[in-house]
């Protein structure tokens, strides 16, 4: 079992880019389950699935196989053996990934995958349901938080900077439903877990919330190693 350190929080509070950043200084493997959520979302985009049809979702995500690799320290996700990460970070795709995400046989097939990274490697995972439900033994649990418009501002520079075109106020309406639909569902919803420290990243930059936790992280290998 390697040292786990699990991030979760809601859309757009810096998940991604921190964990990244804390996996690079400690040279740990960077797990990203939201991109695995969107690879399954993608497959049913792909199929012409609807949303609501929980039927098929349930029954179809079992031809959906979803496996990664790591090249360059970047994690690239394989859907039936093709690479997708260049389809994944849309607003379509994170919409369905966020009501797709609540079936529990979409969830169950995606849970063996993290957790086994997480027994070979030492990782920093990040997701909304890491601390409370996937990895509830990690010794570090960051719970990172941010104002809605400070996390819409966020995804539409992330997106702009991609030449994606896109509307403030449309991201923002995605990113208040989709927090909805991920902390009202009910098989693991996203919280905070007890035991995890709440980091508010909305007037922190990148360095400051990464130097932060890497001194949990320190402090917590200590008495790790002891
Ligand atoms: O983090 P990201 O925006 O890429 O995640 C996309 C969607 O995948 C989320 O809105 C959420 O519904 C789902 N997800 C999840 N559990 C995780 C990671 C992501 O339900 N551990």
């Amino acid at each position: 079992m390697g040292f786990q350190i699990a991030i979760d929080g809601p859309a757009g509070a810096g998940k991604s880019t921190i964990a990244r950043a804390i996996a690079a200084k400690l040279n740990f493997t960077y797990v990203d389950t939201g991109a695995m959520y969107r690879a399954m979302a993608l497959f049913f985009l792909r199929n012409g699935i609807a949303p609501d049809d929980t039927a098929q979702i349930g029954a179809k995500c079992q031809e959906a196989e979803i496996t990664i690799r790591h090249e360059n320290g970047e994690q690239v996700v394989l859907l039936n053996d093709e690479p997708v990460n260049q389809f994944l970070r849309t607003e379509e795709v994170g919409n369905m990934a966020s009501v797709s995400s609540a079936n529990p046989q979409v969830r169950e097939r995606l849970l063996g995958l993290q957790r086994q990274l997480a027994v070979e490697n030492d990782v920093v995972m990040d997701g909304r349901d890491i601390g409370t439900c996937v990895l509830p033994d990690a010794q570090v649990k960051i719970f990172l938080t941010a104002d809605s418009s400070v996390r819409a501002a966020r995804r539409f520079k992330e997106l702009s900077d991609k030449g994606i075109s896109c509307d403030l106020e449309v991201i923002e309406k995605d990113i208040v439903s989709r927090d909805r639909q991920d902390s009202t569902r009910q098989f693991s919803p996203l919280r905070q877990a007890e035991d995890a420290t709440a980091v508010d990243t909305s007037l922190l930059d990148i360095g400051q919330v990464t130097e932060a936790i890497v001194k949990i992280y320190s402090e917590k290998r200590c008495v790790f190693k002891r």
